[in-house]
């Protein structure tokens, strides 16, 4: 797990990545669970964000 900012509201929120597949790149979203600001980010496997804090 890691550990992402949001760049709009400031908070922290948990990142995992799931369904890795080597060779498959594509950019995919990272949507901030507090304020729904999205992000994306290249990856070989698709982003679910949680949050850290209420
Ligand atoms: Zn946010």
């Amino acid at each position: 797990m890691e550990v992402e900012k949001c760049q709009k509201c400031n908070k922290e929120f948990g990142l995992t990545e799931t369904n890795c597949q080597p060779g498959h790149r594509e950019s995919e979203d990272i949507t901030c669970p507090y304020c729904g600001y999205i992000t994306t980010r290249r990856t070989n496997g698709v982003f679910r964000t949680f949050k850290l804090e209420e």
